[in-house]
């Protein structure tokens, strides 16, 4: 079996040990194994990172420009091939998984051009003789902690943008996803960086992520609350600059008079595609009385007739679920569910198919209370409820009533509605008669409250985390 290392200095390295990377969806097909780095690797691609910072800060901005765009192409170039190693370590379906490498071809397209837009502002003084300056500089050494539901996307929107603004990158991805990130990484190595300005390292949180937090000079991470709160814990202890993105309870609402085709569309594809494993799934639907019935009996009608399968079949609407332990973690909700007395209208059981994997069909409760446990947490697997409520008041209440604030949809015909949903909603991001997944690659990205801690990312505000701004007083 090749055993794929990890990158740092420029050189690829074996780690202390390796872990093997299975299919989600055939677990006799082995992807490869994958050097673990140590500690005191973590703490070398830090040292490397950090000495590489001048030579890559100095850079013209053509320079940086060109080795983004170098990557963007490669990815564009190879996106079936990638697509189908992401689809088979990741379980999301071929199609899903090719439109994941283009996206991430496109943000690295997106800041090859934002590189040669780095600007500043230039003011009069107060006082006489002398001029101001506001720039911008980068950061530093960047650590980047990615999950594994988009590990080739979320990587890319984190790296493109610490390289594109001089910003030197250790990136650790997901333990279940390093096939993805090992191919980013090659296709990287290639690009033309200097030795040092981007190493990854493999491992498991506690031990690879935790090194990281010690040497670098700014955290992005993106992943569950509980790990996400650690990390901003540990950051702000160093005073160090952090951005986490951790879980969402995204509401999609639905009005009596929602377009009734687009609402059950916005159910299903919103909370079940991809086996609901999107930080910005829906997961509580929350109906009004009027369209209610209609509304529960058409999604439990469509939801039966999802295609549950091998994820790389043609065919497949939905593929497995990512490994055993969320499959564990989404049937402990649906007896949760079950215990606190909601009512599970179609119930979530494991399914067998051709080879062996973890297939999961979908659940849908109804008759579910905004308290009850179910309606809390983030599950993560293809498990929603329904919560029925009188009116758009109602509603809205109860959408904002959550620890979280990432995406939140409505579906109505009325503009005030509309409208009024669209200030009033505790969230990051809104749709209008739209899934609250599904979002576009150059606009910002990132949550309230208990969803994100820090600066947005993406598009023109990534700015904001991989730069610091300094203010030159200058005699004239
Ligand atoms: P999930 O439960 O979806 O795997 P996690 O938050 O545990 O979400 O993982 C997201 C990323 O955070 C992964 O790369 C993981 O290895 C990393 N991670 C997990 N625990 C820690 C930790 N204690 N310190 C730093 N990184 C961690």
């Amino acid at each position: 079996m090749t055993l794929h290392k990890n990158y740092i200095g420029g050189q690829w390295v074996a780690g202390t040990d390796a872990s093997v990377n299975i299919n989600p969806s055939d677990t006799n097909d082995v992807i490869g194994e994958f050097s673990n780095a140590s500690r005191e690797q973590v703490a070398d691609a830090i040292g490397v990172a950090r000495k590489a910072l001048v030579k890559w800060s100095g850079y013209t901005t053509q320079m940086r420009s060109d080795i983004l765009s170098n990557i963007s192409i490669e990815l564009f170039n190879r996106k079936e091939e990638l697509g189908e190693l992401l689809a088979r370590e990741e379980g999301k379906t071929r199609a899903e998984a090719i439109g994941e490498v283009a996206r991430a071809a496109n943000i690295f397209r997106f800041f090859a051009g934002e590189t040669v837009r780095i600007n500043g502002e230039k003011l009069a003084s107060v006082r006489p003789g002398i001029d101001v300056e506001v720039s911008r500089d980068p950061v530093g050494v960047v650590g980047i902690i990615t999950p594994w539901n988009f590990p080739i996307a979320i990587p890319a929107w984190k790296i493109a943008p610490a390289l594109a603004f001089g910003n030197t990158v250790v990136f650790k991805p997901a333990e279940l996803t390093p096939a993805s990130a090992w191919a980013l990484t090659e296709i990287i190595a290639k690009a033309g960086l200097p030795e040092g300005v981007f190493n990854l390292v493999m491992g498991s949180g506690p031990i690879v992520g935790q090194a990281m937090l010690d040497g670098v000079d700014a955290i992005t991470f993106t992943g569950s609350v509980k790990t996400g709160r650690s990390i901003v814990q540990r950051a702000t202890e160093r005073m160090i600059r952090v951005q986490a993105e951790m879980g969402g309870k995204n509401p999609l609402v639905v009005l009596d008079d929602a377009d009734f085709d687009t609402a059950v569309f916005c159910a299903v594809d919103g909370a079940f595609l991809q086996a609901g494993q999107r930080c910005t799934a829906s997961s509580r639907l929350i109906v009004t009385d009027g369209i209610h019935d209609r509304f529960v009996a058409a999604v439990a009608q469509r939801i039966d007739k999802l295609v549950i399968d091998h994820a790389l079949k043609a065919g497949t609407q939905v593929g497995p679920v990512v490994d055993q332990r969320q499959l564990d973690q989404d049937l402990r909700y649906v007896d949760i569910g079950i215990r606190e007395g909601a009512r599970c209208l179609v119930a979530g059981k494991t399914l067998k198919r051709e080879t062996p994997g973890f297939y999961l069909s979908p659940t849908l409760f109804v008759d579910t209370t905004n308290d009850m446990q179910i309606n809390r947490e983030e599950i993560f697997g293809p498990v929603a409820s329904v919560i029925r409520v009188k009116n758009y008041d109602e509603a809205l209440a109860i959408a904002n009533d959550t620890d979280f604030g990432l995406s939140a949809g409505i579906c109505t015909t009325s503009q005030k509605h509309a409208r009024h949903f669209q200030t009033n909603i505790q969230s990051g991001l809104t749709m209008l008669n739209l899934p609250t997944a599904g979002l576009d690659y150059h606009v910002p990205f990132g949550g309230r409250k208990g969803s994100s801690y820090g600066a947005r990312e993406q598009g023109r505000y990534a700015i904001d985390f991989y730069t610091i701004v300094k203010t030159s007083y200058l005699t004239v």
